[in-house]
């Protein structure tokens, strides 16, 4: 079996939406995001020896070559993520899994970016950067509205795609959730290019706390939690990850996050359900809003017009 990619038949505006995608993911994969920009130069300016120094300068240089010459911040281009929230009055929303899958295709030829979609059973590489199920779309629908939010996010496979979620057993509480993080950080965490935003879901299943581990990244790196008790565990968090000095890119040094973003919802009584998800230090998420005529915001890219 071979997976075949046939373009679909857009519409003149889903066309426009489309081309304005395959731009904006053009920006997310060369330039960081103004937030983790901002961390990677705060973390960078506490670090005083120079091997660490010296790893920071590398990601600087890293990132004024990557926006000069038009290449991707890292060779890992990851597997295309849309986080979306769409108004149901959105004038393309009947259209809208087609236009993401076809910005994909048209991204992954012009920009370029790497083919990171492998068929699984068949184990063979589309060489498209789209396959069965890919890119991956959750869409989240609001009544009434004629909006639409999407968050672009180029999961790479050695942070955010090996996520961990687990279901405890109430009584582990909150110390379980603590446990587990330390446990996922002490073991992956060197490997996924510190340092990281970590984001952390909890919630009933492993599913919603995933989902919602997901969405933690999605935050910006300096945001706190709007729930009192989230936000504490957020701070006692980044201190425990930091205290285990894994350091830029895994040299050890005195920061090893650029933040801990926690995302909670209600659980059933007999579950805690707990999920870790990291980015990168090359943290290729993008957000672009639409309003119904296509008219576009960049809330994370200030000074960037597609
Ligand atoms: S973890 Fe991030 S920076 Fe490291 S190889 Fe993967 S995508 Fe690139």
């Amino acid at each position: 079996m071979t997976y075949t990619y046939e373009a679909a038949s857009l519409s003149v505006k889903a066309k426009k939406m489309r081309d304005t995608l395959v731009d904006y993911i053009g920006i997310v994969s060369h330039r960081l995001p103004d937030d983790v920009a901002a961390k990677i130069k705060e973390l960078g300016e506490v670090e005083v020896d120079p091997l660490q120094q010296l790893v920071y300068e590398t990601m600087r240089e890293n990132q004024l070559l990557a926006e000069n010459l038009n290449r991707p911040s890292c060779q890992d281009t990851g597997a295309l993520q849309f986080f979306i929230k769409v108004g149901t009055n959105f004038p393309l929303i009947n259209e809208l899994n087609e236009i993401l899958k076809e910005a994909s295709y048209l991204a992954t030829k012009n920009i370029p970016l790497r083919h990171n979609a492998v068929e699984t059973f068949d184990e063979y590489n589309t060489g498209l950067n789209i396959g069965t199920g890919l890119p991956t779309i959750y869409t989240e629908l609001e009544e009434g509205t004629d909006t639409i939010e999407l968050y672009v996010y180029m999961a790479g496979g050695g942070c955010t795609l090996p996520g961990a979620a687990k279901v405890l057993m109430p009584g582990e509480g909150y110390e379980g959730v603590v446990r587990f993080v330390m446990d996922q950080m002490t073991s992956y965490g060197i490997n996924a290019c510190p340092p990281l935003l970590v984001g952390i879901g909890v919630a009933t299943s492993v599913e919603t706390a995933a989902m919602n581990s997901k969405l933690a990244l999605m935050r910006r790196a300096e945001s706190i939690s709007p729930n009192e008790n989230a936000a504490k565990m957020e701070n006692l968090l980044e201190e425990g990850i930091n205290n285990i000095g894994l350091g830029p890119q895994g040299f050890g040094g005195k920061k090893s996050v650029m933040g801990v973003n926690i995302i909670n919802t209600a659980r059933h009584p007999s579950t805690i359900g707990i999920a870790l998800n990291t980015g990168c230090w090359s943290h290729r998420r993008g957000q672009i809003i639409f309003d119904n005529q296509l008219n576009y915001k960049l809330p994370l890219n200030e000074g960037v017009s597609l």
